[in-house]
């Protein structure tokens, strides 16, 4: 059973409880609400910020990575304190300092075709944190499979994306059907980032997480929104379901199992 709130989430939650849209049970239902964020990096930091303070329940963080120095620049929630931790456990101290209503489940662990579907499964929600195209297509296809809404972001130097994949509409391999080659996108290579773009991307994404969840205004789901912080531009293009996608338009991906994931994440023949 769902608990009332106490004295001191109201006060807490107060700022936002004065929405008209946003009921107490709305910030009850937020509360026992579960979000998984892929990756603890420049994204993830400014997403798991906004989830912890606006009070989502229970927030899953995977990351394998160790926090660097370099990090520090954009990934707001380490510390230089925690140069050589595990970015899962300094985001789970930034999140307890933050708000005791959150209770964080860390999975210091790589995201691989065996461990996908079932990280995801106890998830309402799986936010894109993630530094490389063979992650964030895993990621796309296990949500996809398991109907769980699959909040997009990604950034590159002063340029940012994201929209939101939700069952029924178009996919990432709508947009991409598979991998760029090594050459074209190397895996392994840093690239440049602005240290506050990630934060603007993350920010929108964690918006549209709460929305999603609590029901609220227009989801960004029939749009990608890419923002050039250069010349301070938001630019809007229309997504649409790809009727030849291997995931959402075609029966070719019915399981992971069906996807070549040492191939370029390609669909097996
Ligand atoms: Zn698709």
């Amino acid at each position: 059973m769902v608990q009332p709130l106490d004295s001191r989430q109201r006060n807490r939650y107060s700022r936002q409880l004065m929405i008209d849209s946003i009921a107490d049970s709305d910030q009850r239902s937020l509360l026992s609400s579960r979000v998984l964020v892929a990756g603890a990096g420049g994204l993830g930091s400014s997403v798991i910020q906004y989830l912890a303070a606006a009070g989502v329940g229970t927030v899953g963080i995977v990351d394998d990575g160790r926090v660097k120095r370099s990090n520090l620049q954009r990934q707001v929630v380490h510390t230089v304190d925690d140069i050589g931790e595990p970015k899962v456990e300094s985001a789970a101290r930034f999140i307890d300092a933050l708000n005791p209503d959150v209770t964080v489940e860390t999975h210091a662990t790589r995201i691989t075709p065996d461990t996908v579907a079932s990280l995801l499964r106890r998830y309402d929600v799986v936010v894109d944190g993630l530094d490389n195209f063979a992650t964030r297509f895993l990621v796309n296809d296990a949500a996809r499979l398991a109907a769980v809404p699959f909040v997009h972001g990604a950034v590159y130097e002063l340029e940012g994306q994201l929209t939101v994949f939700r069952p029924g509409g178009p996919c990432y391999r709508c947009l991409l059907p598979a991998a760029p080659d090594e050459e074209t996108v190397p895996s392994d290579e840093p690239m440049g980032i602005f240290p506050s773009v990630p934060g603007t991307i993350g920010t929108l994404q964690a918006t549209e997480v709460l929305k999603c969840l609590l029901d609220l205004g227009e989801p960004l789901d029939d749009e990608l929104l890419r923002y050039d912080a250069a010349d301070a531009t938001v630019v809007r293009t229309p997504l649409e379901p790809n009727p030849d996608c291997p995931l959402c338009g075609s029966d070719e991906i019915d399981d992971m199992d069906d996807i070549d994931y040492d191939d370029r994440y390609r669909i097996e023949d």
